[in-house]
């Protein structure tokens, strides 16, 4: 596979790669959609995860990592950024994902780095264990846990058409898994560690369409704070991303067809984000650069506010 095909590059002329409006394409998408969960192949555009742009400076060199839904969108782009900064790299991905999976793998190994790809449902605690397990051998040891897997559905009636079965489903894969895999893994980090979580905007502007989502989002924000609190005397700093709009495969499965037409227009940048705009700030959070930030949310919304 030819790894240039697979890429929605920035804009080529400087003027409109200088401004965030119009460094990515900013009118609408087409009309798609996709059955869950979702294969970056099928996007239209294909999403941008650095594979081109991102540029390491060796900041993780030694570092072991494990990302969760690390196959696609936002968790292959700090894969990729994580392995050209210097850091090997495990992620989990849903095994109907193998095709992605493949190609981060791909992309991990042309960095230098070792990849470990870990096929899997997160909603198992003992998978969530076995995970964890499974990176401590292979890299003998673990720096840096990002809980970034994560289910949305909308339901088009709010809470009258939310079934319990999709209640469980998105708290067990948005907070159980990060409770499982953060407790897991907590016996092997040692002072210096980082656990960055993938939170959302949902977390703080909750909308009717993604009630169960965006209060798994709310209970990782809480979650990122007191784990702060209480990881902090043992040098272990934790801290949360929060995105807006992100052009990924997450969304085309997820969303009716006419909000992934206008998908992000609604930001004051007013275009979606792409993956490739979030790795520098999970490179932030892992490396000591943010020696002195724990219990922080960073939003990364194209201008939305948080709180
Ligand atoms: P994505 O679909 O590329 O990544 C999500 C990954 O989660 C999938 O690839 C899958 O491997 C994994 N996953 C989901 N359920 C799982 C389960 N039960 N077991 C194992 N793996 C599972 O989409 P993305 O947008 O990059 O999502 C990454 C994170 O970003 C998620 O937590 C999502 O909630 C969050 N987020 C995304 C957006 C956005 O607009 N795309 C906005 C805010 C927050
Ligand atoms: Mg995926």
């Amino acid at each position: 596979m030819a790894l240039e095909n697979h890429v929605l590059n920035p804009a080529e002329d400087p003027e409109e790669a200088s401004d965030p409006r119009t460094m990515y394409p900013s009118g609408e998408f087409e009309p798609q959609t996709q059955d869950y969960p979702g294969w970056t192949e099928a996007m239209i555009p294909r999403p941008d995860h650095g594979e081109q742009s991102y540029v390491g400076h060796h900041r993780m060199m030694g570092f072991r990592t494990l990302i969760t839904g690390g196959d696609s969108g936002i968790g292959r782009a700090v894969a990729i950024a994580f392995a050209r900064e210097g850091a090997d790299v495990a992620f989990t991905y849903l095994p109907e994902e193998e095709q992605d999976a493949e190609l981060t793998v791909q992309l991990i190994e042309a960095a230098g780095s070792r990849a470990l790809a870990l096929p899997g449902d997160l909603r198992d605690e003992e998978f969530c264990q076995e995970v964890i397990a499974q990176t401590i051998e292979e890299f003998d040891g673990l720096n840096v846990l990002v809980n970034n897997a994560g289910f949305q559905m909308t339901t088009s009636q709010g809470i009258e058409d939310l079934s319990s079965e999709q209640f469980d489903r998105t708290f067990k894969s948005n907070v159980y898994a990060l409770f499982w895999l953060t407790k897991a893994a907590l016996p092997h980090l040692q002072p210096g560690s980082s656990i960055i979580n993938t939170s959302s905007i949902q977390g703080y502007h909750p909308s009717p369409s993604l009630i169960d989502y965006a209060a798994t989002k709310a209970a990782i924000n809480s979650m990122t704070f007191s784990l702060a609190e209480s990881l902090g005397s043992k040098g272990i700093r934790v801290n949360a991303v929060a995105p807006g709009p992100i052009w990924t495969p997450l969304q085309p499965p997820t969303q009716p067809e006419e909000k992934i037409v206008k998908f992000g227009q609604d930001t004051p940048l007013g275009r979606a984000g792409q993956p490739a705009e979030l790795a520098a700030t999970y490179v932030l959070l892992a490396t000591e650069e943010s020696s002195y930030i724990s219990g922080s949310v960073i939003g990364v919304t194209g201008g939305k506010h948080l709180a």
